[in-house]
C-alpha cells in the first residue's frame, strides 16, 4: 500500500499535498514525492527516499507556489527504495507527471516497446510506463491521453496524472486500488482515505473501481466505461481534530 494525494484549486497545493501524506503515514512506505504546476508553467517534481522529514529537507527553499499537484508516498514492488524510483514519476520529455499505487503487470512488455520507439527510462519502477505511454497517445486531451494508457496496461491501480501540455486538470483513475475525490470551499481534492482531506474537503465520493475522475478549476466529472455519470458525494462531518481525537475508521480502504 501507499498514499496519494492530489489537489487542484485556489490555494498553494503543497502544505495540503505534505499534511495529506503525513494523514496517510499509517499506510506504510520506503519514500516520498510531490509535484507541482508552477507559474513558469512547468511541472517541478522534488522525491527523496526515506521518511517525510527528508522530503520536507529536500523541498526547503524550493518556494513552491503551485496551485495544483499530487503526491505519493510509496512501498516499493519494482525497484529498489531509492530517491531515482521515488514517485511522481515523469515521461523522459518532462510533460507528463504521474503517481500511481498498485502494480503494472505488463510493465516490462511495454517499456520494450518505449525504449523501441526512443523513449528513455531512469528508474526501475513498473510505473514509469504511464507517463511515457501518455506522452505517446496525448493529442491535446489529458482525459483521453490517460483512457489510452488505461487500455495497453494491465493489472491494478490508483493513479494521477498531470502535465503541463494540458495544465489545469488532473486525471484519476482506479482499479483495484482506493481512490476518493473531495470538494472543498477552495478547490478539489483527491486521496488514497478519507482521513488526508479531513478539515480540506466537505463532501468526498469514493471511486469505484473502473471508474476515472477529470478534475478541473470549474468542477469535477466522473466516468464510467468512458461516459460521464451522475455521482452523489457523501457529506464529510468528521473534522481532522476529531478524527485524531476518536480514532477514524478507514472505510475507503475497502470497496464501497
Ligand atoms: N509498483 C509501484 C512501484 O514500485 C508502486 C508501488 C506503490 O504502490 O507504492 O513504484
Amino acid at each position: 500500500m501507499c498514499g496519494i494525494v492530489g489537489y487542484i484549486g485556489k490555494k498553494r497545493a503543497l502544505p495540503f499535498l505534505m499534511n495529506g501524506l503525513k494523514r496517510l503515514e499509517y499506510r506504510g512506505y520506503d519514500s516520498a514525492g510531490v509535484a507541482t504546476y508552477e507559474e513558469n508553467r512547468c511541472i517541478q517534481v522534488t522525491r527523496s527516499v526515506g521518511k517525510l522529514e527528508c522530503l520536507e529537507k529536500r523541498l526547503e527553499g524550493n518556494n513552491l507556489q503551485g496551485t495544483m499537484g499530487i503526491g505519493h508516498t510509496r512501498w516499493a514492488t519494482h525497484g529498489v527504495p531509492s530517491n531515482a524510483n521515488s514517485h511522481p514519476h515523469r515521461d523522459c520529455n518532462g510533460h507528463f507527471a504521474v503517481v500511481h499505487n498498485g502494480i503494472i503487470e505488463n510493465y516490462l512488455e511495454l517499456r520494450r516497446e518505449l525504449t523501441g520507439s526512443g523513449h528513455a527510462f531512469s528508474s526501475e519502477t513498473d510505473t514509469e510506463v504511464l507517463p511515457n505511454l501518455a506522452d505517446v497517445y496525448f493529442e491535446g486531451d489529458l482525459l483521453k491521453a490517460a483512457w489510452a494508457v488505461q487500455e495497453k496496461v494491465r493489472g491494478s491501480y490508483a493513479a494521477v496524472f498531470m502535465s503541463d501540455l494540458d495544465p489545469d486538470r488532473l486525471v484519476a483513475l482506479r482499479k483495484d486500488n482506493p481512490l476518493i475525490i473531495g470538494i472543498g470551499d477552495d478547490g478539489y481534492y483527491i486521496a488514497s482515505d478519507i482521513p488526508a482531506i479531513l478539515g480540506y474537503a466537505h463532501h468526498y465520493l469514493v471511486l469505484e473501481d473502473g471508474e476515472s475522475a477529470d478534475l478541473t478549476r470549474d468542477g469535477i466529472t466522473v466516468y464510467r466505461d468512458r461516459v460521464a455519470g451522475e455521482r452523489e458525494f457523501q457529506e464529510l462531518t468528521m473534522s481532522a481534530k476529531a478524527a485524531e481525537k476518536e480514532g477514524y475508521d478507514h472505510s475507503c480502504s475497502r470497496n464501497p
